[in-house]
């Protein structure tokens, strides 16, 4: 068997490491005589899976002791609607700052709980920029600010945090949690989906200051509400107690490889040889401003569309797939996430370079 290079945006690869030991342990955990996913949420054993995770992001991540790390369900997506549930806390507007197709998302369910004010946004240039902070028109009565570190579609990132001074920020980390250090205490809300760079879909990472929960809309149900969650250690109800555990293996191996100052220099070289690579061609063209370039998800279109099938044909027979860009913008996009080694990225290299000799 040969394991490909798999470029997708989500579900992502994850590490071969994480995978051989998942399988190992996978008929019999730890002499338990019994699979952790056959075990009860309430047994010391998961318990103590549950409560290793949550010390290990923490200390990933440097979380102060003032925030609760939550792992929920529903995805990012639900979070959309839960953070105006947990956190307007009283007040009826919040910021959003757009700049791609999940943030477009995240505004249109907060619109049912809130008057969303769009304080900046990048449309209208396509979403190939991050608009600088001093155009944004932000509030200062606004419950929180909400925007998103990096667009998975369009491939933009924020290489800076906006300081929004008292009003509290809150980011979809998505696609670019653990991709690199961030100091949390900038941040009153952070979450993640854990299919980019956490581990399988079906758990999601929420971590949130602890003076910000525990004031919901009325209608909030239980299972959306933070404080509630804390209280119970996210086990409110069944949590999904086998992402959790891989999740649990994938910060094991992060703080392997040397924690997130160890993955930010790996990741950054990544990009930049293929940004290198796009930039030096004329048949290959990234669209997004040089200064806002994702280094998670980097979207590349060729020349000729014409020969996109081709293209993708020829990647996926040299073991490299999943290649192809988002139904909504068309040419390819390759996500290089903390498991895509190196030599993915190279053989990607060398595939383009080839295919380039054939065609130009
Ligand atoms: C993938 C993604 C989401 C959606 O995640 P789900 O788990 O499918 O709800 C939201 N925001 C960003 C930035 C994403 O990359």
């Amino acid at each position: 068997m040969s394991r490909v290079y798999n470029f997708s945006a989500g579900p992502a690869m994850l590490p071969e490491a994480v995978l051989k030991q998942a399988q190992e342990e996978l008929l019999d955990w730890h002499g338990a005589g019994s699979s952790i996913m056959e075990m009860s949420h309430r047994g010391k054993e998961f318990v103590s899976v549950a409560a290793e995770a949550e010390q290990d992001v923490r200390e990933l991540l440097g979380v102060p002791n003032n925030y609760k790390v939550l792992f929920l369900q529903g995805g990012a997506s639900t979070q959309f609607a839960t953070i105006p549930m947990n956190l307007l806390r009283g007040k009826t507007t919040a910021d959003y700052i757009l700049t791609g197709a999940w943030g477009k998302k995240a505004i249109s369910d907060a619109k049912k709980y809130c008057t969303v004010n769009l304080a900046a946004s990048s449309e209208s240039n396509k979403f190939g920029n991050i608009p600088a902070f001093d155009t944004w028109a932000l509030h200062k009565d606004a419950a929180y600010v909400h925007y998103t570190p990096n667009e998975t579609i369009g491939g933009v990132e924020f290489h800076w945090v906006p300081d929004t001074g008292d009003v509290p920020l809150v980011a979809d980390y998505s696609s670019t949690i653990l991709s690199r250090p961030i100091d949390v205490s900038r941040f009153a809300l952070i979450y993640a989906g854990a299919q980019k760079n956490i581990g399988p879909a079906g758990v999601t990472l929420v971590i949130v200051r602890d003076d910000l929960i525990g004031d919901v809309l009325p209608m909030t149900p239980s299972v959306y509400d933070y404080a509630k969650q804390a209280e119970a250690d996210s086990m409110l109800n069944t949590p999904p107690t086998y992402a959790i555990y891989m999740a649990g293996l994938v910060f094991k191996w992060v703080k392997a490889q040397g924690g997130l100052t160890a993955m930010a220099t790996i990741n950054e070289r990544k990009a930049k040889k293929l940004y290198e690579a796009i930039d030096e061609s004329s048949f290959y063209r990234n669209p997004v401003e040089k200064a806002s370039r994702s280094w998670m998800n980097v979207p590349f279109i060729l020349a000729n569309p014409e020969l996109d099938k081709e293209f993708l044909s020829g990647a996926k027979a040299a073991g490299l797939t999943t290649l192809e860009g988002h139904r909504s913008v068309g040419g390819m996009r390759a996500s290089i996430y903390n498991a895509m080694p190196e030599e993915g990225v190279d053989a990607l290299i060398e595939y383009m370079a080839e295919f380039e000799k054939c065609h130009a």
